[in-house]
């Protein structure tokens, strides 16, 4: 039992209390208790959260493991993926997807993030390093037709054999399915079949660019949204990323269809692509999560950074200070994007999964602080914080950082794994 103890407790429920010198309780893989003042029972161990906010670790909707930033960082994203991403991801081994993986989630372990939506290659690599270093991994092949040398199905389908459920049942895996472009509606609806066959979810790009728009316009005469639908690819268990050009009636068919949106505005804004209609999706009762999308459209996997673009780029957009305020951004990063994973975690409340972490407010990010005051420490998580604030990230019960440091792996040796796996992959393209 693990109690984590006089902190303030930002618990992210439904009432969306605040315990100021308050306390969190983890038995196992749960969280058995949350409230305020000091926890009066017995614990194996104590964390003194003084001068910490502890909150729910975040979930970050839209990822891809990254082997290859700061490479083609001026290029459009279909001139993007021809250059760089694809032929990176084309040249992978297995030990490349396994270290690669690993720094990914180091960095985002360091930033705070506890879970992982994460659409990628050689899956059982990418299962293993999950296990390894503890984070909540949600996996996906990156299927697109044959004749693009990417993954197949049948890929997917061997990957969720071997994967689903490892990781003391912290892994899971989705069928993938990379973008538009490089689909056709026949897949998009064997992509469905399999989904239901194996009763799991599907993570798929959508109205990801105006080229992808204009290409489906032109290849099935329909908007991507349209197409999808018609294919049965939508659905409760569909994360559809970006989102940026939907039209009403997209919209419409997304909320008919209660499809789950993954937002990820600082990589639409570094390739070029546009801002999403977040209000008018957030109007219509969809529920949106927030994503980093890859380190190499980014390139930070800084959730914190993620959730000042969430609210700064469409009150410039809009010229609305009042659009996207801190309480309801933080909320998209923590509940609804465990309630699109259908994930039981997100907030602090007893009988969740413990999925927890504590941020250090003793710096001059947090400064000012009045005491008490939550409203300010909404503010300052998401308009004037970043990952470096994070000191402890706690999946399913399990410590992995504590002090900024990773308790679970060798972090310098993540590091030069990395390096070797990209100077590796690099050479072959
Ligand atoms: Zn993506």
């Amino acid at each position: 039992m693990i109690v984590i103890d006089n902190g303030t407790v930002l618990t992210m429920d439904d009432a969306r209390t605040v315990h100021f010198g308050g306390h969190v309780v983890i038995d196992g893989d749960r969280i058995t208790a949350v409230g305020a003042g000091r926890y009066a029972g017995a614990a194996d161990e104590v964390i003194d959260a003084a001068g910490m906010v502890v909150l729910p670790g975040l979930v970050d909707l839209h990822y891809h493991t990254a082997i290859g930033k700061g490479f083609s960082d001026h290029l459009p994203l279909w001139e993007y993926l021809d250059t760089c991403w694809y032929p990176l991801i084309r040249n992978l081994d297995a030990e490349a997807a396994y270290w690669a993986a690993a720094a990914s989630y180091l960095e985002s372990i360091k930033c705070g993030v506890t879970t992982v939506n994460d659409m990628y290659r050689r899956v059982p690599d990418l299962a293993r390093a999950a296990a390894d270093i503890g984070i909540r991994a949600v996996l996906s092949n990156d299927v697109a037709l044959d004749e693009h040398n990417l993954d197949t199905l049948q890929d997917n389908k061997d990957a969720y054999d071997a994967a689903h459920g490892t990781g003391g049942g912290r892994v899971e895996v989705y069928v993938g399915i990379e973008w538009l472009p490089l689909a056709s509606p026949e897949l998009l609806r064997d992509a469905r079949t399999l989904a239901d066959e194996l009763g799991t979810g599907i993570h798929v790009h959508l109205n990801e660019s105006l080229t992808e728009v204009e290409n489906s316009k032109e290849r099935f005469g329909r908007r991507p949204t349209e197409v999808a639908y018609d294919a049965g690819l939508l659905g409760r268990n569909t994360i559809a990323a970006h989102c940026v050009w939907l039209s009403d009636t997209e919209i419409a068919l997304m909320r008919e269809t209660g499809t789950q949106i993954s937002h990820n505005p600082s990589s639409n804004a570094k390739l070029g692509n546009g801002i999403a209609r977040l209000p008018e999706m957030l109007a219509a009762g969809l529920n949106v999560g927030l994503g980093h999308d890859a380190a190499e459209c980014n390139n930070s996997l800084d959730m914190f950074e993620v959730m000042k673009f969430a609210s700064l780029m469409h009150r410039a957009a809009r010229v609305d200070a009042s659009l996207q305020q801190a309480p309801d951004v933080l909320w998209m990063a923590t509940r609804n994007g465990a309630a699109a994973l259908g994930h039981e975690t997100g907030q602090l409340t007893a009988g969740r999964k413990a999925d927890v972490i504590l941020v250090d407010t003793r710096n001059v990010m947090f400064t000012p602080l009045a005491p008490g005051n939550a409203e300010q420490l909404y503010s300052h998580l998401v308009f004037a914080a970043n990952g470096s604030a994070v000191d402890t990230t706690i999946v399913d019960g399990r410590v992995l950082m504590r002090g900024r440091r990773l308790l679970t792996m060798d972090e310098p040796e993540i590091l030069r794994q990395a390096n070797a796996a990209f100077q590796r992959v690099l050479a072959r393209i």
